[in-house]
């Protein structure tokens, strides 16, 4: 039996983890554990475990016109005529992370020629530059903004060495984590009860759906006490997205795109491995916002939501038989062995319809490393300031209800089934509300209600958890009320 074996990294965080997938002749895939892997030592989570099923045949994008099924050619003529035909000032370019650096940079060139930049999800801001994942080994107090366990599952492993190794963990948030030597509910205000000092290490996270305000404060603490800060991020490849992402022009946030495109001053949307269905917290109000434009092109290694509205479809070839390379949260580069060029080669078509030059996957391999190199010159260690600071913001919750919040986690990003059918609720709640073990819960939003199993867990009064995508939810947190179903 003939076999192919990819080496690659699970596309599920930014964490990067390295594997191999085992491809055998009748295409069925299987995983096989790199222990020479630094970042994982070959272990994976749950999610990773999982890729064969997230590889599955059925979940790969197809090329598509008018929800028809074309061959590549066709599908990339019909996405030149729509941006021959698109008024460029209206055309938008996103891409989040979840694909190789060579096919950002293609997309960037892409850009180029349209006039216009790719967005990542993310505003541009101040960030401080990617600490090393075994320096979390090193600290001599870490204070946790993200929980590790849900969130970005290998780095435990380093929290609990560094736990070995004599450091104090405080987690700060809704939930305690049984690796934290305490658990502080602290409003920003009160962060200075933290005592960070320079041998301290804050790890928290950036994304789309990021609370802006959350992300000011916890880079005004590390300003203010010389704690390290470590961003981690949800996508494979969210660094590389914003290293190559077009230098110049305004790099706006994922809810600030989505707005543009309600309020039609976006007509023409094109997306690489990034669907906006998937990242946006409202899965309906996105959909709604899509039936805005005029076209929808979207270029993917998977189907998606999006790729089912799509006026064009543009398959690329799935993540672990790309060839390329990718950048984690510590900006190591990692490089796949497979030798799909599609995505590229795609994006060089497209370019030059539309009147830029062709390019190959060498050429656009050769510009990535040049601008990692360049990258390496900046000053070490110091915030990248090359934006404005994101403004404060924040949920009101009135009193007499509950606020029901996300909990990212890989399944929810990519919306794949996952054990997490429930809700997290504390015992007072559970209490107050009369609900039974093994009973449900009714919550009710403004966008309807939903019955959910729960779970009972030390958070804080009036908090409802989930780590999965619920269809009341109408942003990262949203103010709901409760009753016994
Ligand atoms: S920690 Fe992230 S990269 Fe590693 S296996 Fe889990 S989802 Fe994949």
């Amino acid at each position: 039996m003939k076999e192919m074996i990819y080496q690659t990294i699970c596309p599920g965080c930014g964490v990067g983890c390295g594997l191999f997938i085992r491809e055998n002749d009748e295409g069925k895939l299987s995983i096989d554990h790199m222990k020479s892997s630094p970042v994982n030592l070959g272990k994976l989570c749950r999610f990773g475990m999982k890729l064969p099923h997230y590889y599955a045949k059925a979940n790969n994008a197809e090329n598509m016109v008018d929800g028809s099924a074309v061959d590549a050619e066709t599908a990339i003529k019909a996405a030149v005529d729509i941006l021959k035909d698109a008024d460029t000032d209206s055309v938008a370019l996103l891409s989040v992370g979840n694909t190789s650096n060579e096919e950002q940079m293609a997309f960037t060139k892409l850009a180029e020629t349209l006039g216009t930049v790719v967005q990542t999800g993310v505003q541009k801001m101040c960030m401080p530059e990617p600490r090393t994942l075994a320096g979390i080994e090193k600290a001599k107090k870490i204070v946790l903004f993200v929980d590790p366990y849900v969130q970005y599952p290998l780095i435990v492993r380093r929290l609990l060495a560094a736990k070995q190794n004599g450091a104090h963990v405080i987690s700060v948030g809704t939930k305690p984590l049984n690796l934290a030597d305490e658990t502080l509910d602290l409003k920003p205000e009160q962060y200075g009860e933290l005592e960070l000092d320079s041998e301290s290490l804050i790890i928290a996270d950036v994304h789309p759906n990021s609370d802006a305000g959350m992300v000011s404060y916890v880079k005004a603490l590390a300003k203010g006490t010389g704690a390290g800060l470590q961003f981690m991020k949800p996508f494979m490849n969210s660094n590389g997205a914003a290293l190559l992402a077009n230098k110049d022009g305004s790099r706006i946030g994922l809810a600030e795109l989505m707005e543009d495109i309600e309020l039609g001053n976006i007509r023409t949307l094109v997306t690489l491995d990034s669907d906006p269905v998937e990242l946006m917290p409202d899965a309906e109000a996105a959909i709604e916002a899509l039936k805005k434009l005029d076209k929808l092109i979207v270029i993917s290694s998977v189907k998606g939501p999006a790729t089912g509205m799509a006026d064009v479809v543009i398959a690329t070839d799935p993540v672990y038989s790309k060839a390329g390379t990718f950048l984690n949260v510590e900006d190591s580069l990692q490089k796949n062995s497979g030798t799909g060029k599609a995505g590229v080669d795609a994006l060089s078509l497209l370019n030059a319809g539309i009147g830029g030059k062709t390019f190959t996957h060498d050429e656009m391999n050769y510009l990535v490393m040049k601008t990692i190199e360049a990258s390496k010159d900046g000053p070490s260690g110091k915030m990248q300031c090359s934006g404005t600071d994101i403004a404060v913001s924040s949920t009101d919750i009135p009193e007499d209800m509950y606020e029901l919040r996300y909990l990212y986690n890989p399944f929810m990003w990519s919306d794949r089934e996952d054990d997490n059918d429930f809700v997290l609720l504390n015992r007072n709640t559970v209490k107050k509300l009369g609900l039974k073990k093994g009973g449900c819960v009714n919550l009710k939003g403004e966008k309807g209600e939903l019955k959910m199993r729960f779970r009972v867990e030390s958070i804080p009064d009036g908090l409802v958890l989930t780590a999965k995508k619920l269809s009341i939810a109408k942003g990262v947190s949203t103010a709901i009320s409760m009753e016994v179903c």
